[in-house]
């Protein structure tokens, strides 16, 4: 790692996974400021669009959105000498920029928080214990003395990854890291009351009647399996004005029913189903979407796809709950 830490100033790219969420754009625009500021010259690039709900940061970095801007990216990547790979460890992750990335010639260096990391970079930091990505940079960051060049946008970005990873410190929080960096971060003078009012109250009402009609309409919950369900078609999601990131967070609501553990949402996109699984306590969705839905995440929170289509996927999913029902009911 001694490219980013002698004096040379390196050109490199940042990239991170498909669907950016917030620790996905925080830890990308947190790290990125702070090697800016090192001296290093820094671009982001993203696979495809983020939502709005991340576009107030005080950053300055460019964030480059592969799928909108190919040209300008692709000669973002091939003049790096460094490519770091943020939040996410299996190239697939990265969608449309996989192949540029296994095509790198330069040094790969992965920086994660998921489990089962595939060996893709020359470097590796993977700490699955770790909240978030962004939370991890924070640590990085500080044990390589590069805490001078924190500022305070870098602050609020890595703030920002660390609060939606967590749920706003609901989930993840077992260990005091998350608690401590978040303060640690506070003395850039961040206004973080400000900041979890630009990422949870920035909705469209659009948005808003979305949710209240899956809640009212779309969701089924099976007391048996001790799960609930959320499904949404593609006219449905057009009908209420669908903009990226207007889904974000559907999922978790049918936990706060009592007694349900198992949550999912699946989404019908252009041409896939994208589904998001989540849980509380010790139900593995990772593997339950690793084995079924050739996806895979974390322990409580995983994502995975079908190629079925949505009534299919559904009746597929029901079908296996039956499957799990006694692992389910032991659940505390
Ligand atoms: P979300 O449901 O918010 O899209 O994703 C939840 C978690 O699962 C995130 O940690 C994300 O990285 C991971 N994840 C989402 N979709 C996929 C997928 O298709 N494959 C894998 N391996 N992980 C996913
Ligand atoms: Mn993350």
């Amino acid at each position: 790692m001694k490219v980013l830490l002698g004096g040379k100033r390196v050109k490199i790219v940042i990239i991170t996974h498909e669907n950016p969420d917030g620790d996905a754009i925080g830890s990308s625009l947190g790290l990125a400021g702070v090697l800016g500021n090192f001296g290093h010259d820094v671009n982001v690039v993203v696979p495809n669009v983020y939502p709005d709900f991340l576009k107030w940061f005080s950053s300055v970095v460019r964030v480059y959105v592969y799928g909108s801007e190919k040209k300008e990216a692709k000669r973002i990547i091939n003049l790096a000498e460094v490519l770091i790979c943020l939040d996410f460890n299996d190239p697939v992750r990265a969608g449309k920029i996989k192949k540029q990335i296994m095509q790198f010639g330069g040094i790969k260096i992965m920086i994660d928080h998921h489990p089962y990391p595939e060996q893709f970079c020359d470097y590796m930091i993977s700490e699955t214990e770790y909240s978030s990505t962004a939370e991890l940079v924070y640590r990085l960051v500080k044990e390589t003395g590069f805490k001078d060049f924190m500022d305070h946008a870098s602050a609020e970005a890595l703030f920002t990854g660390i609060m939606t990873d967590t749920g706003s410190f609901s989930h993840n929080i077992s260990r005091p890291g998350p608690f401590l960096a978040a303060a640690e971060l506070m003395s850039w003078g961040i206004d973080t009351e400000r900041i979890q009012s630009n990422v949870y109250h920035n909705f469209s009402a659009d948005r808003m009647k979305l949710l209240g009609y899956c809640l009212n309409h779309k969701m089924e919950v099976f007391p048996e399996f001790r799960t609930a369900v959320i499904h949404i078609s593609h006219d449905e999601l057009l009908k209420y004005n669908f903009q990226p990131g207007d889904t974000e967070g559907f999922v978790n609501y049918p936990l706060s029913i009592n007694n349900i553990i198992f949550s999912a949402l699946f989404i019908e996109k252009r041409d896939v189903i994208k589904i998001s699984f989540r849980s509380k306590g010790s139900f593995p969705v990772n593997h339950f979407s690793q084995k079924h839905f050739g996806g895979g995440g974390h322990l409580n929170a995983a994502g995975g796809e079908s190629n079925l289509t949505l009534t299919e996927t559904v009746d597929r999913f029901r079908q296996l709950l039956s499957e799990y029902k006694h692992q389910l009911s032991e659940v505390k």
